[in-house]
């Protein structure tokens, strides 16, 4: 039996699950019932990965149960950037050898076809735009991982464009930035929209219940999921519930739940799109990981991210918040000094899944027990294919992108408590010291 130690409690604070179309949420479960597969975690990855059972087993019955609203966990928090490239923060230049490099490349473009296809034949709003990103520094750490990243992308062959500090206002409107590095391929996107559309356009053999809190699972002759008003048996379990699995016992140690934050301010009147100048829309993420990430979106509002905290039972916690809230508005002073004082209308944080060795888990953790978990900061794209392909897998099949995916190495493991808490807060408060005016 495993036993949950934590459930997930995000802050109601998200602009986009606010400012995307309000939906009646599913039912909850109550009393028993019995599938062949039941889905934990309605996520990017869980709704990919019961999509897409759903098409491979026309014929079953699909659960997929998910402890809040869909969109209000972290697949409708992030910064909606749908990233094609690989993103290795633990490499130098971002790319990391080359062979994995380019296995993570088809994995993401391969998502974003899917996730394409899936808005178009659904007529999904989520204001998806091909825009690309800009990857923008200020201090001279940051410029030499643009340089870094610039040899990557030529090693990789992919096209880039690097915008030298005059030239960038005429993009993002702020003088702010010395260098920024734009890629074409990233797509952005409302990401709560998002998943509440792919929620609501699912196989009608997926029986989705939302508001339904998971807190034991049992191994046996069949899988039962417990909660508190019923349980669900089935022959097979897909966890996509993110560092929430490390809480049922599964991958101990390996699996950390780090919490960032993003705030939004209201919309730009015409005058003051006007005073900020630059293009409609973009994206920058920042050279330095621990610096900020901001969009321009599509209804004219701006969006920072950044502060990290280390939430070790994976819940929003008020005082992370408030201190975030703080650090938003210093970066957008900084940025946006001709809209100084702009209010925030939102502030919201997020869990990311991340590992120590920058590594997800894919395939089986015990007898009919599988998963896709720790997207280390890339769930759009990577809870996707991760979660398609793991369905794809189950059904049998077995193809390049599913070899690498069973074959990688994995999380590896964090010291034990109280070490691990210690250390992981000494680094996040190190590296958002060392980001300086990046932050
Ligand atoms: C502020 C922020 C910005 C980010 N920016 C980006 C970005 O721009 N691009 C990008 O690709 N990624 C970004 N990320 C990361 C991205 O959001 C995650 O990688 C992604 O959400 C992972 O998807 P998932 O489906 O695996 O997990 P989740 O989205 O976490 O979904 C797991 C679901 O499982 C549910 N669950 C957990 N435990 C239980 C239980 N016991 N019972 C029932 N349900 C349960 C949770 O409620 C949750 O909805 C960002 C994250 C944050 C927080």
């Amino acid at each position: 039996m495993y036993r949950s130690t934590s459930t997930p409690a995000d802050d109601n604070g998200c602009g986009w699950f606010h400012l995307s179309r309000a939906r009646a949420p599913r039912p909850s479960h109550s009393g028993t019932s019995t599938a062949r597969w039941v889905v934990l975690g309605a996520g990017f990855t869980g709704l990919a990965a019961a999509r897409q059972l759903a098409l491979r087993y026309p014929s079953d019955e699909i659960i997929l149960v998910e402890a809040q609203e869909v969109g209000f966990g972290a697949s409708g928090r992030n910064s909606g950037f749908a990233i094609d490239l690989p993103h290795d923060i633990g490499a130098h230049d971002y790319i990391g050898p080359l062979p994995t490099a380019r296995m993570n490349l088809k994995l993401n473009l391969r998502a974003q076809e899917i996730l394409t296809q899936q808005i178009k034949d659904h007529g999904i709003d989520c204001q998806l735009r091909p825009d690309g990103k800009y990857q923008a520094a200020v201090e001279s750490k940051g410029l030499s991982v643009l340089e870094a990243y610039r040899s990557g992308l030529e090693k990789l062959g992919q096209p880039y464009e690097m915008i030298e500090g005059h030239d960038l206002p005429d993009h993002l409107g702020t003088s702010f930035y010395k260098k920024a590095l734009y890629t074409p391929g990233t797509m952005l996107l409302q990401p709560a929209a998002l998943a509440k559309g792919l929620a609501d356009s699912l196989p009608s053999n997926v029986s989705l219940y939302e508001h339904t809190v998971i807190t034991a699972i049992e191994q046996g002759e069949h899988i039962v999921l417990k909660h508190a008003n019923g349980k669900i048996i089935a022959d097979q379990l897909l966890l996509t519930n993110n560092a929430f699995a490390s809480h049922f016992g599964f991958l101990p140690g390996k699996l950390l739940p780090i919490f960032t934050y993003a705030s939004m301010t209201r919309p730009l009147t015409e005058d003051e799109q006007h005073q900020l100048g630059g293009k409609a829309t973009w994206g920058v993420i920042p050279a330095d990981p621990f610096g900020s990430t901001l969009r321009r979106t599509p209804d004219q509002r701006l969006l920072v991210r950044n502060s990290f905290s280390f939430n070790a039972d994976g819940r929003a916690h008020q005082r992370y918040l408030d201190r975030a809230g703080r650090q938003h508005r210093a970066s957008f002073e900084r940025r946006f000094p001709m809209l100084s004082g702009m209010p925030f209308d939102y502030t919201w944080g997020g869990s990311m899944c991340l590992s120590r060795n920058h590594m997800s888990h894919f395939g089986s953790l015990a007898p009919n027990i599988h998963a896709a978990l720790c997207c280390n900061g890339l769930g759009i794209t990577r809870g996707t294919i991760t979660g398609t392909l793991l369905a794809n897998w189950l059904a049998g099949e077995r193809d390049e992108l599913i070899d690498f995916l069973l074959n990688a190495e994995g999380p590896n493991r964090n010291p034990p408590e109280p070490f691990l808490s210690l250390g992981v807060n000494l680094n996040l408060r190190w590296g958002q010291h060392r980001a300086g005016v990046e932050s």
